[in-house]
């Protein structure tokens, strides 16, 4: 497996709206979309910035994964998503190499596109999403 290209960085805010306007006023950037993805207790806004995008993440609960996040580290980088072709072969992969994964299969994410997680613990520190776009 070789990621393609980083698809996205996912950063954890605590207000949405308050920092889509840095993002927009200060950085420059376009917000072209808001999507709210449920299981996930999220609320999420998207910049695209060269190929790669940003992706805001608010928690819609006190008790969702963002909300837990921000209250250990503050807000900031959340995760790294690689795009892939072929996630399920990728995982697989990851598997045998030793890497925990969070998601064994892929599931829904926002934009439509296959996502799975992989644990920090064995990615060196850093949250990883595989990602694919099907179809
Ligand atoms: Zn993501």
């Amino acid at each position: 497996m070789t990621p393609t290209h980083i698809e996205h960085i996912g950063i954890a805010v605590k207000d949405l709206q308050e920092s889509i306007k840095y993002y927009e006023n200060v950085l420059g950037l376009k917000c072209y979309a808001v999507e709210e993805v449920k299981d996930q207790k999220v609320k999420t806004a998207f910049f695209m910035i060269g190929q790669t995008k940003l992706e805001l993440l608010e928690s819609t609960s006190e008790d969702g994964p963002i909300a837990k996040f921000i209250e250990k580290k503050g807000e900031g980088v959340h995760h790294l998503a690689f795009a892939v072709n072929g996630i399920e072969n990728a995982l697989k992969q990851m598997e045998e190499n030793g890497i925990q994964l969070i998601d064994k299969t892929p599931r829904k994410g926002a934009e439509g596109l296959d996502i799975a997680f992989l644990h920090p613990k064995s990615t060196k520190g850093v949250l990883t999403e595989l990602c694919e776009k099907k179809g």
